[in-house]
C-alpha cells in the first residue's frame, strides 16, 4: 500500500495536505499533535466504531520506521509538535501496546523530546502502563460510557470493569507514583456521547469519580455521529450542543469541585440548560452567590467572580474539607 493511502486511512481520513492535528493544551499553551492511529485494524465489534471488525474497509498499519520517521519530519516542518497515538486493537490489547510503545521508545532513542500522547487499549498490562508513562507525556484510556450496561449494549466484547475502570485506576496509581519523583505526566479518558440513552447525570457522576479519585487532568467528551455500514448507521447524530454542556458542568465539578449532585436534571436525567450554571440546585446558587454569577454569565466564572469582586466560593472551594 502507498504511503498515501496509509495516510488516508490511519489520519482519520486526512489527505497529505492537510495534517490531522489535536491540539493538547498542557501549562496553559496549545501543542499541535499529529493525530494517528497505529493500526485500523480491531479485533472487536463496538457497534459505532468505523474501525469495528465486521465493518469492510481497508486495514492497513505503520511500521515502526515509517511513523518515526514521519513524526519527525513533520516535527522538523514546524508543522506538529509532537505524537498523539491511538489505535485499534491489532490481535490483543498487550501486542498493540507494545507497538505503540516500541515507536515512542524509538522516538525517545533519537532525541525527540516532544510532547507524545498515548492511547492505551483497555486490558492492557501493568508493565506496559508504567513503561508508557516513562516515556509518554500523556496517556489515556478511553472509558466510552458510564457504566457496564452500555459496554454490554455497545462494545460487546470489553469488560467496563475489568478492561477499563481497574487499569485506569492503575495507571492513575502509576501517573502518582511518577508525579511524586517529578515526572510530568497527565492522565486523561474520553466518552462518547449519545449512542444509546446515557443520561448526563450518569456521565458526569462517572466524570466527578474521574476528576476526585483518579486525578484525570481532563476528561473529553466525543458526540457520536453515525458511521455508514455499522448497526447504528441510522441513528441521529447526538449534538455538539451536548457535547458543549458537559464540558461545561465538567470544569465546575473540576476547577470549583461541584457535585454531579449539585444540578437539577430533567426526568431523563439530563442537564436543561445549555449553560451548566443555570441547573445548579437552588439551594447551591444561593450557598455561593451563584445568582449575582449569573448576571455576569457572558463573561464567563472565572471573569465574573472578579467582576463581581467576590472571591468567597474561590476562598470556599480553596479551603481543604
Ligand atoms: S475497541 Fe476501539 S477501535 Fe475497536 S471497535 Fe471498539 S471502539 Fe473501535
Amino acid at each position: 500500500m502507498s504511503f498515501t493511502e496509509k495516510w488516508k486511512f490511519l489520519t482519520y481520513g486526512t489527505n497529505l495536505e492537510k495534517c490531522p492535528i489535536f491540539l493538547a493544551s498542557s501549562n496553559g499553551k496549545k501543542i499541535p499533535l499529529l493525530k494517528t492511529l497505529l493500526s485500523n485494524s480491531c479485533i472487536n465489534n463496538c457497534l459505532f466504531c468505523p474501525y469495528r471488525n465486521e465493518r469492510r474497509i481497508t486495514r492497513t498499519i505503520w511500521k515502526k520506521e515509517e511513523l518515526v520517521n514521519l513524526t519527525i519530519k513533520l516535527t522538523r516542518a514546524k508543522k506538529i509538535n509532537g505524537l498523539f497515538l491511538s489505535s485499534g486493537i491489532i490481535k490483543d490489547p498487550i501486542l498493540t501496546s507494545e507497538k505503540q510503545i516500541e515507536i515512542v521508545e524509538e522516538l525517545r532513542k533519537l532525541n525527540y523530546n516532544n510532547y507524545i500522547h498515548l492511547t492505551l487499549m483497555p486490558g492492557i498490562d501493568i508493565e506496559l502502563m508504567k513503561r508508557a508513562v516513562e516515556l509518554a507525556n500523556r496517556v489515556g484510556i478511553n472509558i466510552e460510557f458510564p457504566s457496564q450496561q452500555y459496554y454490554d449494549e455497545v462494545k460487546l466484547y470489553l469488560s467496563f470493569k475489568q478492561d477499563v475502570l481497574k487499569r485506569l485506576k492503575l495507571l492513575s496509581r502509576i501517573v502518582e507514583y511518577y508525579r511524586k519523583r517529578g515526572k510530568k505526566i497527565d492522565l486523561v479518558t474520553q466518552f462518547i456521547v449519545g449512542v444509546k440513552e446515557e443520561s448526563d447525570k450518569e456521565i458526569l457522576e462517572t466524570t466527578e469519580y474521574l476528576y476526585r479519585k483518579l486525578n484525570l487532568k481532563r476528561v473529553y467528551y466525543s458526540a457520536f455521529e453515525p458511521i455508514e455500514n455499522t448497526p447504528l448507521e441510522n441513528k441521529k447524530p447526538e449534538s455538539k450542543e451536548r457535547e458543549k454542556r458537559l464540558y461545561r458542568a465538567s470544569f465546575l465539578i473540576r476547577d470549583y469541585k461541584l457535585s454531579y449532585k449539585d444540578f437539577e436534571y430533567d426526568e431523563n436525567g439530563n442537564l436543561m440548560y445549555s449553560d451548566p450554571k443555570k441547573s445548579l440546585k437552588p439551594e447551591i446558587k444561593e450557598k455561593y452567590n451563584f445568582n449575582d454569577l449569573l448576571k455576569f454569565e457572558k463573561f464567563g466564572i472565572k471573569r465574573a467572580f472578579r467582576l463581581n469582586n467576590n472571591y468567597s466560593l474561590i476562598k470556599f472551594l480553596s479551603t481543604p474539607s
